[in-house]
């Protein structure tokens, strides 16, 4: 599981983070909706430690991450983000090898037998020596997918996966991600793409000014917002 419990950031005088609660349970997916500059990708990246809060906790099954080695923890919570991010001078299979190699000390056999498995699992075995520009944005995305499954994570986080895919792209990475979340995988996905949070999620999170405004199941969030903040970003978004 994992849980954020009252989680305040800044930029210098500039409060982004104001007491983020948020829990998803082992398994679960958690999606987080809100308006831009909300603080959405700040939330993200103080799981992961890209950032570090100035007050409040992370925990991974219970356990505070602030004290682990953040290389460590990164090995433990993979990262998906709107720009792939991949290295566009090698080749797809080098791509997921790299961090195989140097981070988890894999000999090349194995890691590539390894990346061979992943690409499989998003169906682009055939493009493991093709190089990144040579593929769609829907299938960078899942290379960046399985790069980060390869490192078997305890939790996956999404931060606006499919924003930057042309229309037509964006159903098959959701589709990916909803496998994801069908096989218990436990993870947090930012998206604005409101029918996929409705039937992935197991809890929908409203982030407004760097708080969760209201949690709960997709049903209660979209159907019976408490919040009037919430019920205006809805009739904005749906
Ligand atoms: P969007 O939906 O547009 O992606 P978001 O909810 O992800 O928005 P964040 O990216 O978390 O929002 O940003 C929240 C606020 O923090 C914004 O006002 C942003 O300008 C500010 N911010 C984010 N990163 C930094 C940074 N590195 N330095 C200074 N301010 C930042
Ligand atoms: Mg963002």
């Amino acid at each position: 599981s994992l849980s954020l419990r009252d989680v305040h950031l800044a930029f210098g005088r500039h409060q982004v983070l104001r007491g983020v609660d948020l829990d998803v349970a082992q398994g679960a997916t958690a999606c987080v909706i809100g308006p831009s500059g909300s603080g959405k990708s700040t939330l993200l990246r103080t799981v992961n430690r890209l950032l570090e809060p100035d007050r409040g906790d992370v925990l991974l099954d219970g356990r505070s991450v602030l004290r682990d080695d953040p290389d460590a923890l990164r090995q433990r919570i993979g990262m998906v983000f709107q720009q792939f991010n991949l290295f566009p001078h090698m080749s797809v299979q080098r791509n997921i090898t790299l961090a195989l190699r140097r981070i988890r000390k894999l000999g090349e056999d194995e890691a590539a037998a390894i990346a061979r498995e992943h690409l499989d699992r998003v169906g682009l075995a055939a493009k493991a020596d093709a190089r990144p520009a040579h593929l769609s944005g829907g299938q960078q995305q899942r290379v960046a997918i399985a790069r980060a499954l390869a490192m078997q994570p305890q939790v996956m986080l999404f931060d606006e996966a499919t924003s930057a895919l042309d229309p037509e792209l964006v159903k098959g990475v959701l589709a990916l991600i909803a496998d994801l979340s069908a096989q218990g995988m436990t993870m947090v996905v930012v998206t604005h793409e409101m029918g996929f949070a409705r039937e992935v999620a197991d809890t929908v999170a409203f982030m407004d000014a760097g708080v969760v405004l209201e949690a709960g199941e997709p049903a209660a969030v979209f159907e019976s917002a408490r919040h009037p903040r919430l019920r205006r970003f809805l009739s904005q978004v749906l």
